[in-house]
């Protein structure tokens, strides 16, 4: 087990006769295991990097210089400056969906096979469904994978919402406009658009969803990254970033092991809020993101 930050920060600054005293040399030291610690959470080099910078400023002020626990105001300083990261300034509006639009909204997911876009599609429709009272019409442009369309039929109606039949012969975008316009003469409010993943950044993959992009206009492009992906987290998502315009991001698996660190790359490198994680395999394990508490887990 690894120690908690806290106790890992107490134990830098040595208590003499029950005082502690913060020094520079002490205090880089705190710095290497906040380094660490974010490291061991998976967040990715470059932002630890440009983390710990924007931190050691803040350490250097009054109010941890002062403290009669340096090691814990520490803790505060970096466990405020990371929730903020994550958007905890922006307040609840950053996490939420984007519906004004004229109905049907749209919904593009994008991002790499296995990470859990059809199974988020199947939990933003059942809380679209039964949390917002909004008629879900749902279509996977996955053409390449007849199992993933049956997949996505099968959550759809546990979810409560729709599903546009398609079939594996057609082109994406020819698929995605007929649910359009099918979505449009049946009066839905929302239209969720599953695509193809590959297992790595493929050039195929980027231009056809970028090409759907173009032809959809979404409200609302979420970005599905795996929370397992740890380190490797930062490319994937510079590159679906690079080649669409992304209104979000959904982790997924974050009952799993996975610290979290993820979550922080990511907002980092897109810029874009964190706007749910999934938290089980289940159609209910969907919850909105809480800046506070990936900060907390990011920590450990
Ligand atoms: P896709 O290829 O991106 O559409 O991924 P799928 O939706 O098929 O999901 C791949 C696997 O991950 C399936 O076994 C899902 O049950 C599982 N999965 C998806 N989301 C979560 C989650 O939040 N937690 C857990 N534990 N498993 C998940």
């Amino acid at each position: 087990m690894l120690d908690n930050l806290t106790q890992r920060l107490a134990k830098v600054v040595k208590t003499i006769r029950g005082e502690a005293r913060l020094t520079e040399a002490n205090t880089a030291e705190m710095l290497r295991e906040v380094r660490l610690a974010l490291l061991e959470a998976d967040v990715a080099l470059p932002v630890v990097r440009n983390f710990i910078g924007k931190v050691r400023e803040k350490a250097m002020g009054k109010e941890v210089m002062d403290s009669l626990s340096p090691g814990q105001a520490l803790v505060g300083v970096v466990q405020q400056e990371l929730a903020s990261i994550m958007g905890a300034d922006l307040g609840e509006k950053a996490s939420q969906l984007n519906f004004s639009t004229q109905p049907p909204a749209i919904i593009l997911m994008a991002g790499l096979q296995g990470v859990g876009k059809t199974t988020t599609v199947g939990k933003l429709a059942r809380y679209l469904r039964q949390d917002k009272k909004k008629k879900v019409l749902t279509v996977s442009t996955d053409v390449y994978r007849p199992a993933a369309i049956k997949q996505l039929e099968m959550v759809s109606g546990q979810s409560g919402a729709d599903f546009f039949r398609t079939e594996s012969s057609e082109q994406p975008i020819a698929i995605a406009q007929a649910a359009l316009d099918y979505a449009k003469r049946h009066f839905y409010d929302v239209l969720i658009v599953d695509t193809a993943g590959r297992l790595g950044i493929d050039e195929q993959m980027m231009q056809e969803i970028s090409g759907l992009h173009q032809a959809l206009s979404p409200i609302e492009t979420l970005f599905v990254v795996d929370a397992m992906l740890g380190q490797d987290a930062i490319n994937v998502a510079k590159s679906f970033n690079d080649a669409l315009p992304l209104t979000g991001i959904v982790l997924t698996k974050l009952d799993g092991d996975a610290r979290g660190g993820a979550a922080l790359s990511v907002r980092h490198i897109t810029g874009k809020p964190v706007k749910f994680v999934g938290v089980s395999e289940k159609l209910d394990g969907l919850e909105a993101f809480d800046p506070v508490r990936m900060a907390n887990r990011i920590l450990g």
